[in-house]
């Protein structure tokens, strides 16, 4: 029995690792030149940036994490987080709320004063459920935090309305802390959130692609790069897939594409499946990799809720995951710029896109521009799921469908969750266990 796995990014090398230990005989279809998708890295004039975002090793999950550690063998460095929110012109420990004494007197004050007026009235039982994101961002935090930090963050990543948002995905992601850790943060006692991030791995050489490579090395033989797959047909006994030119015949089928991109493949959807997949929201990622001369700032990464100044929300420093990736005596910064088709960072170039970051993260005096010797910016166009109120009503109808045509969904955007490099690790196991 012959599976074809579609895509060959994480989800797709994790499959074809473990399912070919099974035995199986899979092969890997992946439209790029290189595996990876968003966990692809580039390095140019001797600077290596993970183009889809920077990406850190890290779980809760024990059995995944280990996972991770134990392919990446030698090439795995550890790090300790040290984080910030880019705030008025501070560097504000992350998360904010563990750094409030760092805020101005007045802004400390009062987002102190706002959470706790906020729990009170929780605990009088005077709050009602939040009906979505931005409800629970002012229910769990209160306005102060709510509006110093957590809305302008959230409207800048999601570059969607936040009362639009749905609020299901977000317990357990968005660090919700205990009274006393916000208190004690508030008078200047060193509390740490999001522990389980506080150290993470980063592999020495290669960026995070070297995890991809490591996890293909196995079933490198059954990857097809440059393959995109444009059209899928349901034949008697299984499937042909093809890319315009050729057909691969498979009795299984297993997408890691976008749903997007999987409904484009197939002529004979329902209506209902075809519209509640167009109905899904996401959006899309510019990253621009910055490599300068000298020395940048000695954080991990760093969060930027502001609108003014620099589009990106969020800036990482590459240089300090591993000395390796850029040259000696250089460091280097990334930055992630999310967008929709349509919208200004749509209609701009990438070259305005590097510009404008540059000179946004020099007035900002975060970066020298006479430090700058090199730039460049890459477009994903699947980033971030968004999980506007009709999403679980628009996947229930998608899932029914793909069960009942025995297409098997597994990944970031054929799932169409939120799921970080753990969790599409976890979807693997759980899927590989159950078939
Ligand atoms: C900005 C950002 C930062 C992140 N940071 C972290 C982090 O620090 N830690 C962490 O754990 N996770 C992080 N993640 C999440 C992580 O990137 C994803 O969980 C993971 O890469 C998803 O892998 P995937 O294989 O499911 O999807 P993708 O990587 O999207 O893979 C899909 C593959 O399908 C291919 N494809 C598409 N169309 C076709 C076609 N027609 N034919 C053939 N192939 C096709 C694509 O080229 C791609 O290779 C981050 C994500 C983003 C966007």
């Amino acid at each position: 029995m012959k599976t074809a796995i579609l895509g060959g990014g994480l989800t797709g090398v994790t499959l074809a690792h473990l399912l070919s230990k099974q035995g199986e005989d899979i092969l890997v279809l992946e439209q790029d030149s290189h595996i990876g998708g968003l966990c692809k890295s580039i390095t140019t004039d001797g600077f290596t940036f993970d183009i889809g975002g920077s990406h850190i090793i890290f779980s809760r999950d024990q059995e995944v994490l280990s996972f991770m550690h134990q392919v990446l063998e030698e090439n795995r460095g550890e790090r300790k987080r040290d984080t910030k929110i880019f705030y008025k012109n501070r560097y504000i420990k992350y998360p904010f709320e563990n750094g409030l004494s760092e805020l101005p007197k007045e802004d400390c004050f009062v987002c102190l004063n706002e959470f706790i007026r906020t729990l009170v009235a929780h605990e009088k039982g005077e709050l009602k459920d939040p009906k979505n994101f931005s409800e629970w961002i002012y229910r769990t935090f209160g306005k102060g935090i709510a509006e110093a930090y957590l809305v302008p963050y959230n409207e800048k990543i999601w570059n969607y309305p936040l009362d639009q948002i749905s609020a299901h995905w977000v317990e357990g992601r968005v660090p919700r802390p205990p009274v006393e850790d916000i208190i004690k943060a508030a008078v200047g006692v060193e509390t740490e959130g999001y522990a389980h991030q506080a150290v993470f791995s980063y592999p020495v050489t290669g960026g995070i692609e070297a995890l991809i490579e490591a996890i293909a090395r196995p079933v490198s033989d059954r990857i097809r790069t440059g393959f995109t797959v444009t059209d899928i047909q349901k034949t008697g006994d299984g499937w042909e897939i093809s890319n315009g030119t050729e057909t691969i015949r498979a009795d299984r089928l297993i997408s890691t594409l976008p749903l997007q991109i999987l409904q484009s493949c197939l002529s004979d959807l329902p209506e209902k499946v075809s519209t509640a997949i167009s109905d899904l929201k996401y959006n899309s990622i510019v990253c621009v990799g910055i490599g300068m001369n000298g020395q940048t700032l000695p954080f991990s990464w760093m969060y930027i809720p502001e609108k003014e100044g620099t589009a990106a929300n969020r800036i990482s420093f590459p240089s300090n995951f591993s000395t390796e990736v850029a040259p000696d005596g250089c460091s280097s910064i990334l930055a992630e710029i999310t967008y929709n088709a349509g919208d200004q960072i749509d209609q701009m170039s990438d070259a305005e896109v590097v510009r404008e970051t540059i000179n946004a993260l020099a007035t900002a005096g975060i970066l020298d521009p006479d430090q700058v010797r090199s730039a460049l910016s890459v477009r994903h166009r699947f980033a971030y799921v968004v999980y506007d109120l009709a999403w679980q009503q628009n996947m229930k109808i998608i899932k029914e469908h793909f069960s009942s045509a025995n297409i098997s969904l597994v990944g970031r955007f054929s799932q169409f969750e939120y799921l970080n490099m753990d969790g599409v690790i976890r979807s693997v196991f759980d899927f590989v266990r159950s078939s």
